[in-house]
């Protein structure tokens, strides 16, 4: 997971709330300004979902996230800051998610990426052993699953095989094109490799 430090809301995600008070998501879900926004929202994250890093190729492979659930915390729904994208698989992440409880979370808005490492054989673990909240935003997220675990698995095992710092730094300036996303797991195969 990577911090993700969000900058000016869009125009049009500011003019349809002008236009548009006391509505509900669903009344923004499918707008043209939604539209617009999961487009900022995936640009601003590099096109990798906020919280497993695979790669956003397309909008559609993309949707509009609350880091605090619209169910527990309604009043953030329309609060930029809480607004991020998620991948669209049902077996972790935004869709897995549901109602977790944010305060016992680490997450995208946050300094994440010291707060995880992973294993050679793709699993996803807390820097610091017994961090409680990062154990808790790998389950809630469903991080460790098998998809994800064979994803990081197979990235890890090619950067060892490459062996060549300098052209690791190049696969980390392209990661979304190489090899779907997964930046910090480039990073920590490059360390350890
Ligand atoms: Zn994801």
């Amino acid at each position: 997971m990577r911090q993700i430090i969000n900058r000016a809301e869009p125009m049009s995600f500011v003019f349809w709330l002008k236009k548009n008070k006391n509505k509900e998501w669903s009344d923004f879900s499918g707008s043209f300004a939604y539209h617009e926004l999961r487009e900022y929202m995936i640009t601003i994250q590099e096109k990798m979902c906020c919280y497993c890093e695979i790669s956003l190729n397309t909008n559609k492979e993309a949707h509009l996230e609350h880091l605090k659930s619209r169910h527990n915390y309604p009043i953030e729904r329309f609060n930029f800051d809480n607004i991020y994208a998620s991948c669209q698989f049902n077996d972790s992440c935004g869709h897995f998610k549901g109602h977790a409880n944010y305060n016992k979370m680490v997450l995208p808005d946050s300094v994440c990426d010291q707060r995880f490492t992973y294993t050679n054989n793709g699993l996803i673990i807390p820097s610091v052993s017994g961090d409680t909240a990062a154990i808790n935003t790998i389950e809630s997220l469903n991080l460790n699953c098998k998809r994800l675990k064979n994803a990081r698995q197979d990235i890890i095992r090619i950067i060892e095989d490459i062996n060549d710092t300098a052209l690791v730094d190049e696969y980390l300036m392209n990661c979304v094109e190489w090899v779907n996303g997964f930046y910090t797991v480039i990073e920590y195969a490059k360390v350890e490799g």
